[in-house]
């Protein structure tokens, strides 16, 4: 018990991150090979690894000197058959975020691909007078709203898109609702606003828009089947007559996280050269 507790005694920070470095690299490891074929064939070598130290302190010496070599033996085996797989392993390795981009930067770029979709969907909506009405959740869940309409559940993009809003389709008419750069339903239908101030020129489409931003953090953009005007409705309020640039910037600042300060690995902020 004394020699127990003389271990415990003994640890540094050192063995913690020894023994924190070799847990994830064997968990990596379990995730790579899991549901693989490899998957089996790491567990037989498992069973033998056991069964020959269990051997060994059994003093059954021909089964271990038996084991001890089928395991090596196993080893190159697993090399030899899994070429393919390790080659992929390591390529994977090669490209994880620790050496190319950062998960945020990774991020950015998704955000920004999915800007550009939505902005060439309006383009193209507007030109044609396709009539559309994009939902985009932030914080507030709207599965009941979902609930109203058909659920999807696809990567946005602008064919998808333009189809779902092409005229006399199933789902052209509602609200589509994207969540997470994918479109979560489509054919929903949103509540009304009740404000009487709202110019007597916009329909339902309009209003729907404005309903849903009163009650809930989203941003709805709207396209005109009527004229092809592109509008953002946001924080109560309804933004008209925007082109691409505008509606740009605004779902820049609205779907993008401000950058933080650069800083360094012991979190102070780097020095610029003029400070
Ligand atoms: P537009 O400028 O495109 O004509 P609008 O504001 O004048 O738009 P309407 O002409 O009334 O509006 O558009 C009707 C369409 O708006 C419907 O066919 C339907 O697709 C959509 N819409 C109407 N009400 C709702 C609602 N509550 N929820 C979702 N979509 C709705
Ligand atoms: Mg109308």
């Amino acid at each position: 018990m004394e020699n127990f507790m003389d271990i415990f005694a003994n640890i540094q920070v050192t063995d913690m991150l020894d023994i924190l470095i070799v847990s994830f690299f064997i968990y990596k490891f379990t995730m790579l090979v899991k549901e693989t074929r490899a998957e089996q064939l790491v567990k037989g070598l498992i069973i033998i690894l056991i069964a020959s130290k269990l051997s060994f302190y059994a003093h059954l010496t021909m089964i271990h000197f038996l084991l001890k070599n089928t395991m090596t033996i196993g080893v190159v085996a697993l090399l030899i058959v899994f070429q393919p797989e390790l080659r992929k392993a390591l390529e994977y390795i090669g490209r994880s975020k620790v050496f190319t981009k950062s998960a945020i930067e990774l991020e950015e770029e998704e955000t920004d691909n999915f800007i550009e979709v939505l902005i060439r969907t309006c383009e193209f909506l507007s030109h044609d007078r396709i009539g559309g009405l994009m939902v985009i959740i932030r914080e507030t869940g709207l599965n009941d709203i979902a609930a109203t309409g058909h659920p999807i559940d696809a990567v946005v993009t602008e064919g998808l898109l333009t189809t779902i809003f092409f005229p006399n389709t199933a789902l052209h008419d509602g609200a589509v609702l994207i969540k997470g750069h994918r479109v979560m339903a489509a054919g929903c239908l949103l509540p009304l606003s009740e404000n009487q101030n709202i110019s007597k020129s916009l329909g339902t489409r309009h209003r729907a828009a404005l309903g849903l931003v009163e009650k809930t953090d989203s941003l709805v953009i709207i396209v005109s089947e009527e004229t092809g005007v592109i509008s953002l409705a946001m924080e109560g309020k309804l933004s008209r007559y925007l082109d691409s640039n505008a509606l740009r910037s605004i779902l820049r600042s609205k779907l993008k996280a401000p950058k933080k300060n650069k800083t360094t690995l012991f979190g102070f902020r780097r020095k610029k050269s003029n400070e």
